[in-house]
């Protein structure tokens, strides 16, 4: 038996999950995703990696169903609630689905493919409460497609094994010490590896309890906390910035109560982009935790993490996991010199197989003897990782620099009148690329003359951006990243 699922029988009697008003147990779990697996295989003995997708709200429901298709030897494909139908159908034939479960709330979205006839759907509430012999499932076996964000490009469907999942789950649990006394709180969507294993698979994996909140709302976030049931928070940096936002508008009485509730968590963590160092700072006046940063993608889980005891070093990522190897290398993979910027490559049992359907990406993204590359640029200081971007769209080719993007907009969010930024090259003749802005601003009447004059005085000239545009927000994904490349056709206008 898979060892998540064989761990659960040591926790029989404590709460796995929490949701819409109601809790369950692990036994409740077990029972549950044995008789979804049970009616999954129908008749069958194993779905051998058949693909089963699944369109269903964060909640006891969502989690059964995904242990059900493990417990059935199938490969779970977790879907994005809020995709358009578009985006679903995609995810259908390019993992060649063969069954998918849906939620009641999603039927009239997905109910013009009712009719297909190469796909079995089945209602996640309609499962009977039926028991059966199960497969025994090695742990090399494909467990799980995870598109990625769709930051860069289209989204790329990530395999991952069962000793993919296990390695992500134990180096985290291990790490950030987990146990079964812990009680999270996730506000991720579940079709993403922040809330699938950071979250979700480690509380599991350690007895304890993960609440879902279905729908994101600042209010409801601090009614639980105030609560003082929650001692782990995981989330992105907007998530932060919109519960910062919130907070600063609440009478002085409520933000007393808010903070004081916070000061008993044993662990609040951030990830998924880079965390600005004034949402780092904000949040430590708020809650008197120094958020813990790491870094992490779909294809590996986490792979470098700030300590979870000694200090965290704002804009840092800290240090490899045990067992995950790492290194910093130029474009010809050599190793960069120390202080030197290099792209992060990496090595481990975390690391997935491949990329659904794409063998071509598959080989492009390893090295010829196994690193994985990852595309992400950092530096290392003082023993710590540091990132600068992503090699596509954060590091500017610039007059023979390579400018990081991430350092350009930290300090523009330095700026009074400044509440938000993204920083982008755009293809130049004569420097190769030009460094554009985009501000969110606090305050329209800022002069773009007044903010080069200020930033003169702060950053060398070469990386000072040259064309501005104002928007009322930054276009983003569902992950809360921020799309660069929609930014990009903005800027056909000169403006400044
Ligand atoms: P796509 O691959 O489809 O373009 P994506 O890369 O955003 O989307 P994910 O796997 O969700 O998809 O995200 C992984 C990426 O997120 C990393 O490669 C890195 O660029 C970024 N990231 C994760 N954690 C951090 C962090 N702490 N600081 C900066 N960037 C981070
Ligand atoms: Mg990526």
């Amino acid at each position: 038996m898979l060892k998540l699922i064989e761990r659960a029988n040591n926790f029989k009697e404590n709460i796995a999950i929490k949701s819409g008003g109601y809790s369950y147990t692990y036994q409740a779990l077990l029972n549950r995703s044995e008789s979804i697996a049970v009616e999954l295989l129908a008749g069958k003995k194993d779905l051998e990696e058949e693909r089963v997708t699944f369109l269903v709200d964060p909640s006891f429901k969502y989690t059964s169903i995904q242990w059900g298709i493990w417990r059935a030897g199938g490969i779970a494909v977790p879907l994005c609630v809020k995709h358009p139908l578009a985006s679903i159908e995609y995810v259908l034939d390019d993992t060649k689905t063969s069954i998918l479960i849906y939620g009641k709330e999603y039927k009239s979205l997905i109910a013009p493919l009712l009719n297909r006839k190469d796909i079995r759907f089945i209602k996640a509430e309609s499962f009977e409460n039926i028991f059966g012999i199960l497969p025994d499932i090695e742990i090399e076996r494909r467990a799980m497609i995870i598109y990625t964000s769709g930051t860069t490009g289209a989204p790329k469907g990530v395999v991952s094994t069962h000793k993919n999942i296990e390695t992500q789950i134990t180096g985290l649990t291990n790490f950030w010490e987990w146990t079964e006394n812990d009680h999270i709180l996730n506000v991720l969507p579940m079709h993403h590896v922040h809330g699938i294993i950071n979250v979700l698979s480690c509380a599991l994996w350690s007895g304890a309890c993960c609440e879902f909140l279905i729908k994101f709302s600042p209010k409801d976030i601090f009614e639980i906390f105030k609560k003082q049931e929650i001692n782990l928070f995981m989330a992105v940096p907007t998530i932060y910035f919109k519960l910062i936002a919130y907070w600063d508008n609440l009478s002085t009485l409520e933000q007393n109560k808010v903070s004081l509730a916070l000061k008993n968590f044993r662990l609040m963590v951030s990830g998924s982009a880079a965390l600005p160092l004034s949402v780092h700072e904000k949040w430590k006046r708020i809650s008197h935790h120094v958020l813990l940063e790491r870094y992490g993608m779909t294809e590996m889980g986490m792979a470098i993490s700030n300590p979870y005891k000694g200090d965290r070093i704002p804009g840092s990522i800290g240090k490899p996991l045990k067992g995950i190897t790492v290194r910093l290398v130029d474009e010809n993979n050599k190793i960069v010199e120390p202080g030197e910027a290099g792209e992060i490559q990496v090595k481990g049992d975390n690391v997935f197989k491949e990329y659904w359907n794409k063998p071509e990406a598959t080989k492009d993204t390893f090295t010829s003897n196994g690193w994985f590359k990852t595309g992400d640029i950092a530096v290392l200081d003082n023993g710590n990782y540091k990132i600068l971007g992503r090699n596509s769209i954060d590091i500017i080719k610039s007059g023979g620099y390579k400018i990081s993007a991430l350092e350009i907009e930290e300090v523009l969010r330095l700026h009074q009148d400044i509440k938000d930024c993204a920083v982008i090259g755009l293809p130049d003749e004569e420097w190769g690329e030009t460094i554009a802005a985009s501000l969110v601003l606090k305050n329209a009447n800022l002069s773009f003359d007044n903010l080069n004059y200020w930033l003169k005085g702060k950053l060398p000239g070469y990386k000072i951006p040259r064309k501005y545009i104002v928007q009322s927000d930054l276009p983003r994904n569902v992950m809360g990243k921020v799309t660069k490349n929609e930014l990009k056709n903005l800027f056909n206008v000169d403006i400044l």
